[in-house]
């Protein structure tokens, strides 16, 4: 890699380490010639893939457009960057597992749902409702309602648990 201040084509490595994420290398570099410290960041891509659409048409797999994907599904929903990564990387990894080179755009679906699944529920209903069948979609609603259900059930509990307390403190 060429050095950015002098344009000296040697530079070599001082030191790489994983970054928090698990899915990208910093590398700390000096050029040869004037010294100058920079660093990169490798990321950890998959290569060679292609996804096969419904129409029988290929294109080259694409991270970003996963991710615009799962970001669709979770708007509005809170999330950090990094459990973001970590999902994209489990998604990732899940398709490697495969080991093939190309894959059905439904089957990568099927991958961001089992893992949209334990991540956060109304995502992956979200994503589901778009991505199933038109008959799918009333099997979801179903489990949307559900998952309203207990949210209120929940809030009834916390107000029990709330009433209990103010109880226990007059006596
Ligand atoms: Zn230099």
């Amino acid at each position: 890699m060429r050095c950015p201040i002098c344009n000296y084509q040697d530079t070599k490595v001082v030191d790489s380490r994983v970054a928090s994420d698990e899915m990208s290398i910093r590398r700390r570099r000096e050029c040869e010639k004037c010294t100058y410290r920079f660093s990169t960041m490798e990321e950890m891509e998959l290569l060679d893939l292609m996804v096969v659409k419904r129409d029988g048409k290929r294109e080259p797999y694409s991270r970003e457009k996963i991710e615009r994907g799962l970001f669709k599904a979770l708007e509005k929903r809170q999330f950090t960057d990094l459990d973001f990564k970590k999902l994209v990387h489990a998604i990732e990894r899940d398709i490697q597992k495969k080991k093939v080179a190309e894959i059905r755009s439904m089957d990568l679906g099927e991958i961001v749902m089992n893992r949209l699944r334990g991540f956060d529920k109304v995502a992956y209903i979200r994503f589901a409702s778009v991505y199933r069948s038109f008959e799918d979609v009333q099997h979801f609603q179903q489990e949307l309602d559900k998952l309203i259900k207990n949210k209120t059930s929940k809030k009834k509990i916390k107000k029990q648990i709330k009433e209990n307390r103010k109880k226990f403190v007059k006596k």
